[in-house]
């Protein structure tokens, strides 16, 4: 299917449109809420027209009224206006959305003076103050429209020595207000005010329903107020605290609401609407107001909510210092959805993800929401013109590869920079959970940069596959379990060589087993695994640990504890401490029992013992088996028949069930006897 998704070029803009697939296909329940909230995302549009700078509504009503009334225009200046319009439609005003940098209409004021003349004898109505004559109103916003050194910069973190972030903003957060006014002064209302400095003093203009942008927050309120009954109770329950948030603007009722948002996780329609990120302000603590609506992507979401589950598997992974992972991480969530409609500041260039709120306390006590945009992602990749990837590739072999792959790989990225990347680690106890008012304009940077840094660490990691496939035979599936180190990875065995006991498919069959696992109809058989422990190092074995003798000819002498208390001393060439699995591995050989694999319990079988007692005990998994080697002879420890270390007198090795399983992937009952009887042609009779 081929569609457009580059829909235009503006300078060096691309518009591209993105599609929601599965709208047509939801219930109409939800198409109608969709409809109220995207109503509630447009009327708030004009907030951030005004946050931006002060001067875009009325640039806006101004080049608007133009086009309207443009057949009274001359075409060539007509097309110069309308590609500024263009540009500032898409940057939300004159600054680019990239650069934070302005950009001026290229024609000349009296060109553009001319053209509003002709629109205004057409019809055209501007936005003149009582009394103002047009050209009055346009020598008003001759600087904005003209001068690109008037307010150069929407934002600037750094504006240079001495020079004030704030007054070097041209944003409409601040009015004549500057960082060292700040000093001792008490914010009440940091994210959700315009600060301004009116006869020497601080005044906070709170946006509320009954404050500044009371009539688009009045309008965005109406809109929230309809969607309220076709939402899902918990859904309810947030745009219920978001429209008191509107009108109170108070910080308790934003925190309640940012509650009640975080922990409707399962609705299968989401909103953001409000004062959300702080980009915008140089010093990084003001909203821009924003409003998003999306749908749950069924499909993608079951991928990332496995992802999700993992959260603790990777938290203990994370490269840095262990007192800085979080003990617990919850509330992780990550449905993929397509997006609606998108307004204010996650227009135009829309994130690809979502990880919200951006207060670190809920974070850490509630958790967070985090979603991965599919269509947006789907939209980026596809509009990207062959020429791009050939500027960045080596060969046209790497350009096909990015082709085929790029998509996955920056869905991929996405997902753990937003699942796992924002919800992980601990911030220093002295920062009390707010490490953006230490970090200050640099925050946000290096909290996207570290999220980031987890995607990147983590992508070749094989945790985050979907599903292994293990071609070979049972030692292959072994090095597959191995890789995995206790990921909740399901392993597809395919049988390569000899009849097996672990793989499942034969090679005649693989593709309709793999058509068969994509379309779900298969099941996913746990094994439960050993978990052996020497020194401060610990290995998993699917089959067996084993302690040998190193030297031919002499028996060593293994002394064992179960549960802590001393059991007996083996004279052996070896012991080996078995899985069920593993039953029909080493420990076969050494005449210990066959357990079926679907047992938990850990088999524990002398090799060639040299004493009356030569059974083999089968514990229970939650019994500690210890061994301790005495005497002065070396023993080799080898984990499923990879030799991992030696044991000299003295040293111990601890044997118990491990908590993670190892997964295998089943297409339907898979008997292990009925191999047990074929290796060993066994008769039917
Ligand atoms: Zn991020």
């Amino acid at each position: 299917m081929t569609r457009t998704y580059l829909v235009e070029q503006v300078d060096d803009a691309a518009v591209v449109q993105y599609y929601a697939d599965g709208f047509e296909a939801l219930p109409l329940g939800q198409k109608v809420l969709i409809w109220h909230l995207s109503r509630a995302a447009l009327a708030g549009r004009d907030i951030y027209y005004d946050q931006r700078y002060r001067y875009s509504l009325e640039m806006r009503e101004v080049i608007e009224e133009i086009l309207v009334h443009g057949d009274a225009v001359a075409p060539d200046l007509l097309a110069k206006i309308r590609r500024y319009a263009k540009l500032f439609w898409i940057n939300s005003g004159p600054h680019n959305n990239l650069t934070a940098r302005k950009f001026v209409l290229m024609c000349r004021p009296a060109e553009l003076l001319e053209a509003a003349r002709a629109a205004a004898n057409a019809g055209a109505r501007f936005p003149l103050r009582a009394g103002e004559p047009l050209d009055a109103l346009l020598a008003r916003l001759h600087g904005p429209f003209f001068d690109s050194s008037f307010d150069p910069l929407v934002t600037s973190k750094t504006p240079g020595q001495g020079r004030d972030i704030l007054s070097a903003s041209a944003n409409n957060l601040y009015e004549s207000v500057t960082m060292s006014d700040l000093e001792g002064f008490e914010e009440r209302y940091g994210l959700n005010s315009r600060l301004v400095k009116r006869d020497g003093r601080l005044e906070e203009e709170v946006y509320r329903s009954s404050g500044r942008y009371g009539a688009q927050i009045r309008e965005v309120v109406r809109h929230l107020r309809a969607a309220l009954p076709h939402a899902t109770a918990p859904m309810r329950r947030a745009l219920e605290a978001l429209i008191t948030f509107y009108e109170s603007g108070e910080e308790a009722d934003r925190v309640a609401y940012d509650e009640a948002w975080v922990d409707d996780k399962d609705s299968p329609v989401d909103t953001i609407n409000g004062f959300i990120e702080n980009y915008l302000d140089a010093r990084g603590v003001k909203g821009a107001w924003e409003g998003i609506v999306c749908y749950v992507n069924h499909a993608k979401s079951e991928g990332l909510r496995r992802l999700a589950e993992a959260a603790p598997w990777f938290e203990a992974r994370m490269p840095w210092d262990p007192k800085y992972r979080r003990a617990d991480v919850t509330g992780v969530t990550s449905p993929a959805i397509d997006d609606v409609v998108e307004t204010g500041e996650a227009v135009p260039v829309t994130a690809m993800g979502i990880n919200s709120p951006n207060d670190q306390r809920i974070r850490e006590v509630r958790g967070s929401k985090s979603v991965s945009l599919a269509n947006i992602n789907e939209a980026y990749d596809k509009s990207q013109p062959p020429s791009f990837r050939r500027e960045f590739s080596w060969t046209e072999e790497e350009v096909a590869r990015a082709e085929k792959w790029g998509a996955l790989a920056s869905e991929v990225v996405t997902a753990i920079h937003e699942v796992l990347g924002h919800g992980s680690g601990k911030v220093a106890p002295h920062l009390d959970g707010q490490p953006q008012l230490a970090l200050k304009e640099q925050y946000s940077a290096l909290e996207e940069t570290r999220a980031d840094l987890v995607a990147l660490y983590f992508i070749p990691e094989p945790k985050s596959a979907e599903v292994v496939l293990s071609l070979g035979g049972d030692g292959t599936m072994l090095r597959a379990v191995h890789l995995l180190d206790g990921a909740a990875v399901p392993v597809i065995g395919v049988n390569v060589g000899l009849l097996g006991y672990l793989a499942e498919v034969e090679p005649p069959d693989l593709v309709h087993a793999l058509e068969r696992y994509f379309a779900g109809a298969y099941s996913v058989e746990s094994r439960m695994m050993l978990r052996a422990e020497i020194g401060d190092t610990h290995h998993l074995a699917l089959n067996e640990a084993s302690l040998e003798k190193r030297e031919a000819g002499h028996t060593v002498r293994l002394r064992v504890f179960i549960d802590g208390e001393m059991f007996t001393t083996y004279q052996a060439d070896g012991l080996i401490a078995s899985t069920p699995t593993g039953s029909t591995a080493y420990s076969l050989s050494a005449r210990g029992p066959v357990v079926s694999p679907r047992h938990r319990a850990v088999l524990l079988t002398p090799v060639s013992p040299h004493m009356l007692f030569d059974r083999s005990l089968v514990l229970d998994p939650a019994e500690r088996v210890e061994i301790e080697v005495i005497g002065h002879r070396p023993v080799v420890v080898a984990v499923d028949g990879q030799r991992v270390g030696t044991l000299q007198e003295g040293d111990r090795i601890s044997c118990g069930a491990a908590a993670p399983e190892a997964l295998f992937v089943r297409f339907g009952p898979h008997h292990f006897h009925q191999v047990l009887k074929r290796k060993f042609g066994l008769a039917d009779r």
